[in-house]
């Protein structure tokens, strides 16, 4: 359990900071069991900070949109550095974006989270449909705590939990200028569920399976929009010259788009499950990262996000590569 007095005294620490922008955090959102992020720029903002198992959004994808405006004469750009909160996953996202110098590292200051988990909120709102707020949730041995209308609700974690959490390959920071509290125990990792199933599967079944989901695709791209990774200045799915997937919404240009997505989060993709959890369509899109993740694992030893000196598996060439998929 993250001690959210420390969060907040560090976050003020590094928001008084004169070389800092603003902190990104969280705060509680306005209904239910929503978390909105939080842009702090006082110290007296930082009052609103929260920590607990519903702050599941990655907040990584922020720094990376600041927005570049055009200088006025005579005035310079703001190069302060911007503050983040971010849990094991979210720094992952961050070194990987450093690796491919879309961020500088002196570009943030990190307040790195231990973190154990994190309830996935379409669990959540279906066990408790139509409730207007909590006042406490905490997690103790295995255990949630939601305390609503006064009433504490003790639920088992695991009924709770997001499920890409279970295979989880870096729960702690691994790239951090502080760390809240003590460093968690890592957990045996679990393949993701449904993987195997999914594996065991002939090819068109496995076919059937994917048509029957991106044809609920509704093209909003709001995975596009949530991923810390996705962040191209053109994407190619909006490119009209050439115009590599067509605009229209059918399970031929669904598929083109989920796929060449996909493939361009391979050795990048760091498992944070942000564009699953904003799908409206509930695309089982992490099954689909998860499988990328495995194979680039058991085919390169390559883990994304893990070391911001390390280049990128695309950066990447040995002369001693097998090449096996080559023809
Ligand atoms: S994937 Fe890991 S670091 Fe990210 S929320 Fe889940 S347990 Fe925490
Ligand atoms: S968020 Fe879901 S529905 Fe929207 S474009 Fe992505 S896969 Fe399709
Ligand atoms: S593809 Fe999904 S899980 Fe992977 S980094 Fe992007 S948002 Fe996170």
């Amino acid at each position: 359990m993250v001690d959210q007095q420390l969060l907040i005294e560090e976050a003020k620490k590094v928001v008084s900071r004169d070389d800092v922008k603003y902190v990104i955090g969280y705060k509680k959102g306005t209904y239910g069991f929503a978390i909105s992020p939080a842009f702090a720029y006082s110290e007296e903002y930082v009052d609103k900070f929260i920590f607990n198992p519903l702050c599941k959004k990655n907040l990584t994808a922020y720094p990376i949109l600041e927005d570049k405006l055009p200088l006025q004469r005579g005035e310079e750009e703001d190069k302060r550095k911007i503050g983040i909160v971010a849990k094991g996953c979210d720094t992952r996202a961050l070194v990987q974006i450093i690796q491919e110098k879309g961020l500088k590292r002196e570009d943030v200051v990190i307040i790195g989270i231990p973190c154990t988990g994190v309830i996935d909120q379409k669990k959540i709102i279906s066990r408790f449909p139509n409730e207007p707020s909590y006042s406490e949730l905490k997690e103790e041995n295995g255990i949630y705590k939601i305390t609503i209308n006064g009433t504490v609700h003790d639920i088992e974690k695991k009924e709770l939990l997001a499920d890409y959490c279970t295979s989880c390959v870096a729960p702690n920071p691994v790239l951090y200028d502080v760390l809240i509290g003590q460093e968690v125990e890592p957990w045996e990792q679990q393949e993701h569920k449904n993987l195997d199933i999914l594996e065991k599967k002939n090819v068109e079944d496995r076919w059937k399976y994917w048509e029957k989901h991106f044809q609920n695709c509704i093209r909003c791209y709001a995975c596009r929009e949530a991923c810390p990774l996705c962040y191209c200045k053109e994407c190619m799915a909006d490119l009209l010259k050439p115009q590599w997937i067509r605009r229209s919404v059918n399970t031929s240009e669904n598929t083109a788009w989920n796929i060449m997505r996909a493939y361009h989060l391979v050795g990048r993709c760091v498992g944070c499950g942000e564009c699953e959890t904003v799908c409206p369509a509930n695309i089982p899109l992490m099954e689909l990262n998860k499988e990328i993740e495995k194979d680039v694992k058991n085919m390169y030893n390559y883990t994304a996000g893990m070391d911001s000196e390390e280049k990128p598996l695309f950066g990447t060439f040995r002369p001693d590569d097998p090449e096996e998929f080559i023809m």
